[in-house]
């Protein structure tokens, strides 16, 4: 085939279309004229194109460029008629009672956690971090010792940890994942790690079984405190508004030396005292502090040389101080009631 004879063939083609899609007397008729022009299977442009690399290489750009405008053409002419019939056409099925009450429709809403989670996740996006994810059914040394935790610590005890197995248990905390990921990435490491995790608890107004946390570690040469402060603080202010003020307490975890809780002014009262802070004006966010060497040790890195800082915050809690939700039970309850309320 020569450019000449598939022009030809193009031309033909597109002097014939107006008047087989104006003969289309219904939508039925219509589908077999577009089927019969350009269907995939079977159309006639179908077929015209199946010569275009019988082509002269050469010939092969403008043959292609018509060919697509022909295409474009008897589709707008297809798309007239095909309108066309449709508001023609007899209404039918069955006919509607105007008069009923309309449907509700529902719409999806994204829990109150997850909201929460998938803000911290962004502010911390944004400051370069990636996430990282670990198993819930884990070793009890990437649980435990991995992370510092003496042989004889209470949170061991069969009273607080759910064990699967000798050596397996329900995740306690997404700590872990900090063990996990020192092992397998070479520092700089910046990641954050949002999971469920699971304690023996009974649910009560502010405890659950299962909940979510999401954990944040750096590690590199070099990182201080300061960067944790600065960092944190920072955080506080994306997430709580600009002016949020914060203040860190000295606190205990086996994994982190020196450790700290963050408090950020209660948004309820701005720091007068309410019910949410009880009374103190202020909120705990978080738990975080200076990975301890012995953490770095066990996943395998030189403490002389690396150092790094951590934190732990549980997002159902943050919920709950958001939106003054007064009981945690309400979370798990899946009732769309109390659900459909939050949106971004
Ligand atoms: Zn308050």
């Amino acid at each position: 085939m020569t450019l000449a004879e598939f022009i030809a063939a193009l031309d033909l083609l597109a002097a014939e279309a107006p008047a087989r899609i104006a003969a289309a007397a219904d939508l039925d008729a219509w589908t077999e004229v577009r089927n019969a022009l350009v269907g995939r299977q079977s159309g006639r442009l179908t077929d015209i194109m199946s010569g275009l690399g019988a082509l002269p290489k050469e010939d092969r750009r403008e043959a292609g460029q018509r060919a697509n405008g022909a295409k474009a053409a008897i589709d707008d002419a297809l798309e007239v008629r095909r309108a066309a019939l449709a508001a023609a056409a007899p209404a039918s099925g069955p006919t509607i009672d105007p008069t009923l009450p309309a449907r509700a429709r529902w719409k999806g809403a994204v829990h109150p956690v997850s909201l929460v989670i998938d803000e911290v996740v962004e502010i911390f996006r944004e400051l370069g971090f990636t996430i990282a994810l670990g198993p819930e059914a884990e070793h009890a040394w990437y649980n435990f010792g991995a992370l510092n935790f003496p042989d004889d610590h209470p949170a061991m005890d069969l009273h607080d940890t759910l064990y699967l197995g000798e050596d397996q248990v329900l995740r306690t905390h997404t700590s872990p994942v900090q063990v996990r990921t020192l092992q397998q990435y070479p520092p700089p490491v910046r990641v954050l790690a949002p999971g469920n995790v699971y304690r023996r608890d009974f649910f009560d107004p502010s405890h659950a079984p299962m909940f979510a946390q999401i954990e944040g570690l750096v590690v590199d040469e070099g990182v201080s405190f300061a960067d944790l402060k600065a960092t944190l603080a920072h955080f506080a202010r994306r997430f709580f508004g600009a002016g949020t003020k914060t203040r860190f307490r000295p606190s205990y975890f086996p994994f982190t030396e020196p450790s700290a809780e963050m408090d950020v002014q209660c948004g309820v009262c701005s720091g007068a005292g309410c019910s949410v802070c009880k009374q103190s004006g202020w909120v705990e966010i978080l738990g975080s502090g200076m990975v301890h060497p012995a953490v770095l040790e066990a996943a395998g890195l030189d403490s002389e040389r690396y150092t790094g800082w951590a934190f732990g915050m549980g997002p159902a809690r943050t919920a709950i101080s958001r939106h003054g939700i007064p009981d945690i039970r309400i979370l798990y309850d899946s009732d769309v009631r109390f659900l459909d309320q939050f949106t971004r």
